[in-house]
C-alpha cells in the first residue's frame, strides 16, 4: 500500500534524543521540519517519527500508537517488570545500539559499613526502578523496603527518606557529588531499537528496510579500513597481525616489484599497538580510515 508509514517513538529531550536521530540521519533519513512538533514526518522514507518522554515509549508501542521505539534496556526491562496484564511481553528488541550505557546499582552512603548484599536486609531503598530492583531483591533473598522516586533519588539517604539507593549511574560523579558508593550493579544497560512483534506484513517490510540500514550504519561505525605497504616476502607475518586479514586486497605497485599494497576491513577499532606491530613486521605507509556505510 502507497501510503502505509511506520511510526518509531523517540525519546523528545534528554540523553537519548540526539544520538537516536542521529542514527535516522545516518540511516538516510530527511525529517521534516521541527523538533517541537510531536510528529515528524520523514521526506524520503515512509517513516514518522514521534517525539515523546522515554517513559511512555513501551506503552505507545504495546497499545500500537507506533510500531517501533529507542529506549534504554533500563526503560523497557522495567516496563516488562511491572506490567500486570502481560501486554509488554510483544515488546521485541531489534538491534542493540550501543549508546546511552549506564548501569542501575545500589548505592549507599560513603560511611556505611558495606560487606555484602545482606546489608540490605531490613533496610529501605529509594528508586525510581522498583519492578527491577523487586526482583533483584526477590532473586537475592533480600528483604528490604523500596520507596518509590519519580526522580532526584540520590538525595533520598541524606534526606533520610532511605537508606540506600537503586538508581541508573554512568560516569558515578552524580553519587559522589551525594556522598555515596556504588555497591552492587542490578543491570547493565544501553539503547535499544524495539517493535511491536505483532507487526503486520507491510509495515513489517518497511520495518526491515530500517533494520538494514540501522545495521549497516552501526557494523560501519566500530569498523575500520586499512592501507598499507608491505614487502611480498613479509606479507605472510603481516597477515597474522592484520585485523580483517581473512581476505586482504593485494594490489601490485607500479615500479616496484618488492613491495604490494594491501587493503583490509576491520570490523573492530584499531589500536595504536596493532599499528606499531604492523610497522614491526614490515608494514609501512599504513592508514587507517573510518567507513561512512557499509551493507554485506
Ligand atoms: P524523559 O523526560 O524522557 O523521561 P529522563 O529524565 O527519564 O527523560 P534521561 O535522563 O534523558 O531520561 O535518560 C534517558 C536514558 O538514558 C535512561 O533511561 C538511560 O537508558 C540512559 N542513560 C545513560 N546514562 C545515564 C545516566 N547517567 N543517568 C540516567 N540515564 C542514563
Ligand atoms: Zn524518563
Amino acid at each position: 500500500m502507497e501510503n502505509t508509514r511506520l511510526k518509531i517513538a523517540v525519546q523528545k529531550s534528554g540523553r537519548l534524543s540526539e544520538r537516536s536521530l542521529d542514527l535516522l540521519s545516518k540511516c538516510g533519513i530527511t525529517l521534516e521540519k521541527s523538533k517541537d512538533q510531536l510528529l515528524c514526518r520523514a521526506q524520503n522514507f515512509p517513516l514518522d517519527v514521534l517525539l515523546v518522554r522515554d517513559d511512555d515509549i513501551p506503552a505507545f508501542i504495546a497499545t500500537d500508537v507506533c510500531q517501533l521505539g529507542i529506549v534504554g534496556e533500563n526503560v523497557l526491562f522495567e516496563a516488562q517488570e511491572c506490567s500486570e496484564n502481560g501486554s509488554f511481553s510483544k515488546l521485541e528488541t531489534l538491534i542493540k545500539l550501543g549508546f546511552g550505557r549506564c548501569r542501575l546499582s545500589l548505592a549507599v552512603p560513603n560511611e556505611a559499613d558495606y560487606n555484602d548484599l545482606n546489608f540490605f536486609n531490613g533496610k529501605t531503598i529509594a528508586t525510581s526502578y522498583k519492578g527491577l530492583l523487586a526482583q533483584y531483591l526477590q532473586n537475592q533473598n533480600i528483604d528490604a523496603k523500596i520507596v518509590t522516586m519519580r526522580g532526584a533519588v540520590e538525595i533520598a539517604p541524606k534526606t533520610h527518606l532511605a537508606d540506600a539507593i537503586c538508581d541508573l549511574v554512568s560516569t558515578g560523579s552524580t553519587l559522589t557529588s551525594n556522598g555515596l558508593k556504588e555497591v552492587e550493579t542490578i543491570l547493565n544497560s544501553q539503547a535499544v531499537l524495539i517493535k511491536n512483534s505483532d507487526m503486520p506484513d507491510d509495515l513489517n517490510d518497511i520495518c526491515t528496510r530500517l533494520v538494514t540500514r540501522m545495521s549497516a550504519v552501526l557494523k560501519a561505525r566500530s569498523s575500520r579500513y586499512i592501507v598499507l605497504h608491505a614487502p611480498i616476502n613479509a606479507l605472510d607475518e603481516i597477515k597474522t597481525v592484520l585485523p580483517g586479514s581473512e581476505a586482504p586486497t593485494i594490489i601490485p605497485l607500479k615500479g616496484c616489484d618488492k613491495q604490494v599494497a594491501v587493503h583490509a576491513v576491520s570490523e573492530e577499532e584499531v589500536f595504536w599497538n596493532t599499528m606499531e606491530d604492523l610497522k614491526a613486521k614490515g608494514a609501512s605507509s599504513i592508514l587507517v580510515l573510518p567507513i561512512e556505510k557499509m551493507m554485506d
